[in-house]
């Protein structure tokens, strides 16, 4: 079998199987393999059930010394029954398991592995995994990877797709021996094994570290090779200063900041000297990016030229779109600006392409999907990217067959310290807004647990009388969702909110899947004011910009990481009134309270990753992703900074001394030569 074929050619994956596959990105085997667990889980011997209460999850061995019950509730098949571990009494619960009526026998002992709970003066285990020892002790003394999944799919089938193409070919190592040797690595082939099917934690480690190695130093690579490319490649869009911009400065009703200013004279220099811009500007959530770009832009359409505006969501191209629109007006810029996302119907895509050709549009905003469509632009002269994403070779030169060679900026708010910054942007130059607007008024935190809500709900209502408006997020978005149970979802807890507080108070939901058209009226309605409470999952997280917002209250902090956390904070301390961050812990342990007052410590969101990292130790290397711009499949910037200043020593010198081109290099080259599409283009990095 080759290395990389359509998985429907694997067994027992049909048309059906191999779609949901296509959900999470998976077309080969590649991907398959390359689709590395998200967790592991260790099943460890069997408890009492005493033993079992506070764990995630435990596996405790029962006598049913009854049968099961079986009702049907509506469309629900609920069978309810009882199990001892010859000490304790456990009631089991379990929900549309009808298949389980003829396999759980009276006077049997069985495995039951799930979350157990007490409560109510008796022991409660919901919905638990079944197993016979045979079947468990397969599994004991394993790390069990645990997948991203989507409905349909679970991590059996997975894992089982995984291991037959790990059978059916080895890879070829591509790295040198005097790297390995260097870095201490495993080989590639085992490392691949390894990170699904850890034969024990040691070896896990060892596989992870390989692949976070190849991960940086095959983007550390392509970032040399773009810097090359990108260096001195003249544009075709030279401009000449205009009065417009310095006309806009004047009528907005702020001054710039000094890192504004200065920033703002790089970006005007790099537009107007000839080459084309290829700039990165990294400024923390809330420094006013957004401004800098609607500079440029003006700068770009008051020479005739177009530019693009790309954001990571449809919600943050509106938004983006909605502001240039009411500056438009009321300063009378010459802005033609036009949204173009996925929502947009096909009737007025195809009026929005034809005015982009015909030059009747100037700014196009929109979702990344706009530049990959088959838009033809007229004189597309700059491309800016807003937060996450950043330009690989392969989008530029897709770019510039759609006309010439265009300008790039990046705007990121990735809290990485300047150092690694230029090494991880190293093709850019960087340009760093590090001052926030003298106004600000720097958030008040506070960690709380549950019974602290009521007060937050008095709080929450004196800020809405006072004309502030809330968000308020949960980490789920309905009830039930991924069967993880005690977490707050943004569906009930809307219906909460709406009962709980006085009726005038206007409480809206948001969340990822409702229809983008709700989306985006939702927060339109947020944004003028019309609803004061928002209740959304994290969704609004990157870039939603609504100064008025003052208080954000966040249900089970606890499980999200501190990195994103920090994000999100950045939604509010954005005008000039005391702003006000709850932090709700859904649990009392003392450890998970400490982290989260790391947040209190500090604003520093790179420092803030980093404590947060050290204070879960090794045994959580797998668990909360830190979900910052710089997404790589495993390494981690945070976890992991250390590696990337060596491994950039490492790639300069290869190329440098000429080393990638000798004998010992050959697969190397191969290898890149053959991904050479999948290591250049960084459209998720
Ligand atoms: P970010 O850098 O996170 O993208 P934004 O561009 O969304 O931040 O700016 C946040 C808010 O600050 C916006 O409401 C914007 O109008 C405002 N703002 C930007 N620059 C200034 C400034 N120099 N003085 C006062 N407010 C500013
Ligand atoms: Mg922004």
């Amino acid at each position: 079998m080759k290395y990389s074929q359509d998985i429907i050619k694997l067994k027992g994956i049909g048309e059906k199987t191999a779609k949901l596959f296509n959900r999470l990105g998976i077309y080969t085997t590649e991907d398959l393999l390359r689709h590395y667990p998200r967790s592991y889980q260790a099943f460890k011997p069997p408890v009492k059930i005493a033993e079992g209460i506070g764990e995630d999850v435990a596996t405790v061995e029962l006598f049913l010394p009854a049968a099961f019950k079986w009702k049907k509730v509506r469309n629900l098949t609920i069978g309810t029954g009882v199990g001892s571990d010859g000490t304790d009494n456990v009631s089991l619960t379990f929900f549309n398991m009808p298949y389980l009526k003829n396999k759980l026998t009276a006077g049997s002992s069985y495995l039951f592995r799930g979350k157990l709970k007490a409560g109510q003066g008796q022991y409660h285990m919901d919905q638990p995994k079944l197993f016979t020892w045979k079947e468990y002790e397969e599994r004991m003394g394993r790390l069990q990877p645990c997948y991203s999944l989507t409905a349909g799919l679970t991590d059996r089938t997975v894992a089982r797709a995984v291991e037959q193409a790990l059978n059916s070919f080895e890879e070829e190592e591509y790295l040198p021996e005097e790297i390995r040797e260097e870095y201490a690595l495993t080989g590639i082939a085992q490392a691949v094994w390894q990170i699904h099917f850890p034969k024990d934690y040691d070896s896990l480690l060892a596989a992870r570290k390989r692949l976070v190695f190849d991960e940086f130093f095959l983007f550390l690579l392509a970032v040399r090779k773009m810097k090359e490319y990108n260096e001195e490649l003249a544009t075709d869009y030279p401009m000449m200063e205009t009065a417009w911009t310095g006309r806009l400065l004047e009528m907005l009703p702020y001054k710039l900041t000094g890192a504004q200013k200065r920033v703002w004279e790089e970006l005007k220099a790099d537009l107007v000297n000839g080459r084309c811009m290829n700039r990165l500007v990294q400024g923390d959530v809330g420094s006013g990016k957004t401004i800098l770009a609607f500079l440029c832009l003006l700068l770009t359409v008051s020479n005739g030229c177009q530019g693009a505006l790309m954001a990571p969501t449809e919600l943050l191209a509106s938004q983006h779109f909605e502001q240039l629109c009411s500056m438009t007006e009321k300063y009378g810029l010459p802005f033609k600006p036009a949204l173009l996302t996925g929502s947009v119907g096909a009737a007025a895509k195809r009026k929005i392409y034809k005015q982009i050709e015909e030059g009747e549009v100037n700014v196009i905003i929109g979702t990344h999907a706009l530049i990959q469509e088959k838009v033809v632009y007229q004189k597309l002269a700059l491309v800016i990217t807003d937060e996450q994403h950043r330009f690989g070779v392969r989008q530029r030169e897709i770019l510039s067959e759609k006309g010439g060679k265009a300008h790039v900026l990046v705007m990121s708010a990735t809290p990485i310290p300047r150092t690694l910054a230029i090494i991880l942007y190293g093709d850019m130059h960087l340009s760093v807004v590090d001052e926030l607007p003298a106004n600000r008024v720097p958030v008040k935190n506070c960690v709380v647990g549950t019974s602290y809500r009521e007060k937050a709900y008095e709080f929450i209502t004196k800020q809405v009388r006072m004309g502030k408006q809330v968000y308020v997020i949960c980490p789920m978005v309905g009830a039930g969702e991924e069967g993880e149970d005690g977490l707050e979802n943004v569906v009930d807890y809307g219906e909460k909110l709406k009962n709980r507080l006085p009726a005038d108070i206007c409480v809206e939901i948001l969340h990822g899947k409702m229809r983008p058209g709700d989306k985006k009226r939702v927060m339109e309605a947020f944004g003028a004011g019309y609803v004061h409470v928002l209740v959304s999952t994290t969704v609004i997280e990157v870039g939603i910009n609504v100064p008025n917002a003052t208080v954000m209250m966040i249900e089970n902090a606890e499980r999200f990481g501190l990195a994103q956390l920090h994000q999100l904070r950045g939604r509010i301390g954005r005008g000039k009134d005391q702003s006000y961050c709850i932090f709700i812990s859904g649990t009392d342990k003392e450890e998970s309270m400490e982290r989260l007052k790391i947040l209190n410590r500090s604003n520093d969101g790179f420092y803030i990753a980093r404590e947060d990292l050290k204070l879960r130790g090794p045994g959580d290397l797998f668990g909360i992703r830190q979900s910052g711009a710089m997404e790589f499949r495993i390494a981690d910037i945070y976890q992991d900074a250390e590696l990337i200043p060596k491994i950039s020593i490492t790639v300069e010198h290869l190329l440098t001394q000429g080393r990638l081109e000798t004998e010992k290099y050959g697969p190397l080259r191969r290898y890149l030569n053959e991904n050479a599409g999948n290591y250049i283009d960084f459209r998720s990095i």
